[in-house]
């Protein structure tokens, strides 16, 4: 159990809160996702040391989130998250807890947490505490809410996003009185901030086998309670059908809104209200752009130019994958014969320009002739040569010289 090199590496520290007379355990994902044989990319650590004998045990720590009982250990290079024992009691907002309870056992610690298969810990001995049949539901590929799901999801809302998504993540079921907590209280998401919603939404849509966590999404009605959402059923459902591989998130969301009934006008609104960065939301305008042409036309020097090279590579290979197209073409070389990737590509500058027709100053005339050089250069009608636009810009608009 404890091979993973991450394990090793934090062994000591577990062995160091033990030899100062407290309990230590490994908790959560890294333990889940060892029992499943799944890589682990990060360990949390739950003791029953309170923060300050925690800081009075290692050298060099961090408040991170004292109040929630989290310091940071740096050891040995590394930095690891301890957080003590805690139950939460009452939630009065359905999402934060209205106070913090430092306890003593793992036990307590453990019937907070969300799912049974996220309630598994860990000693330094690789002895495993499974007070809820978590390993049983894991073997099952069930997630299924540590005692009472209702409760657990009137508590805090977000728990019922991470079902789905975990669902989706790890290809389980959900337990029916699970789902049935989620059916019920759907309509409490309301009370959750969208970036939060938006962390869990996002790593179901990139999900192995997000079908398996959508499908559950739409028919517990929390889709209804996400921005823009309740008239998508239709194109949600389709969404999960359809499994890109290896594309980055913006991708996902243009393939999103492809299937969707949003007037193209309106998609800065759709993803503004998912509190999407406005560099997501115009990588995600133009990918739906190209998406929307790409099915009937093809590539044109005007198209690549203009989507860029990063964005030309991931909007072919995302209609490939979506089976808009049957042959992907290989738009990496047709932007490299492009014979400019940028306005700052054209051999001649505007202070050129301006010198050669006598002005001294800019103007809308200058933004004129630069795009019409782009486009004759582009096309491959001038040669990108200073002689050769010199000599271009002189023919056709020498009349301007005073
Ligand atoms: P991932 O691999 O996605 O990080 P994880 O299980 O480690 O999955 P985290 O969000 O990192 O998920 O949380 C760590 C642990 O904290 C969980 O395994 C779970 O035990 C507990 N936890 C996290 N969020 C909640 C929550 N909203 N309610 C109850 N317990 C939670
Ligand atoms: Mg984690």
């Amino acid at each position: 159990m404890l091979q993973h090199e991450l394990f090793q590496q934090a062994l000591p520290l577990l062995e160091k809160i033990e030899q100062a007379g407290f309990e230590a355990y490994f908790v959560g994902g890294c333990v889940r996702d060892t029992l499943l044989k799944r890589p682990i990319s990060d360990i949390d650590i739950a003791t029953n040391a309170f923060p300050q004998e925690i800081k009075s045990i290692f050298k060099k720590t961090v408040d991170v989130g004292i109040e929630h009982g989290t310091v940071m250990v740096l050891y040995n290079n590394h930095s690891y998250e301890i957080t003590t024992f805690r139950t939460e009691t009452t939630y009065k907002d359905y999402r934060h807890p209205d106070t913090v309870t430092f306890v003593r056992s793992l036990e307590e610690d453990l019937k907070r947490r969300d799912f049974t298969i996220n309630a598994l810990a860990l000693d330094c001995r690789g002895k495993l505490y499974d007070f809820h049949h978590g390993q049983m539901d894991l073997q099952e590929k069930r997630i299924r809410a540590v005692g009472c799901s209702h409760e657990r999801f009137h508590e805090d809302a977000l728990r019922m996003m991470r079902a789905v998504r975990f669902a989706g993540q790890l290809g389980f079921g959900i337990d029916e009185q699970t789902k049935q907590g989620i059916s019920q209280h759907a309509h409490l998401l309301e009370k959750i901030a969208i970036e939060r919603i938006c962390v869990e939404w996002e790593k179901l849509m990139c999900a192995k086998e997000k079908a398996k966590g959508i499908d559950v999404f739409v028919d517990t009605g929390l889709y209804v309670y996400c921005p823009y959402f309740k008239e998508e059923e239709q194109a949600i459902k389709h969404f999960s059908t359809i499994q890109l591989s290896l594309l980055p998130v913006p991708c996902h969301w243009a393939m999103l809104v492809y299937y969707t009934q949003i007037k193209r006008e309106n998609i800065s609104q759709f993803l503004k209200a998912w509190k999407l960065s406005n560099d997501f939301v115009n990588q995600i305008k133009v990918m739906v752009s190209v998406l929307d042409w790409r099915e009937t036309s093809e590539w044109t020097c005007d198209r690549l130019f203009d989507v860029g090279e990063t964005l030309t590579c991931l909007s072919e290979e995302l209609a490939w994958q979506m089976g808009l197209i049957e042959h992907k073409q290989d738009v990496e070389q047709l932007y490299n014969q492009l014979p400019i990737k940028s306005v700052s590509d054209l051999a001649l500058g505007g202070q050129e320009i301006m010198a050669l027709l006598q002005q001294e100053r800019g103007g809308k005339y200058l933004g004129e002739i630069i795009e019409h050089m782009r486009q004759e250069v582009l096309h491959n009608r001038i040669k990108n040569t200073k002689e050769h636009l010199s000599e271009w810009i002189l023919e056709h608009y020498g009349h301007i010289r005073s």
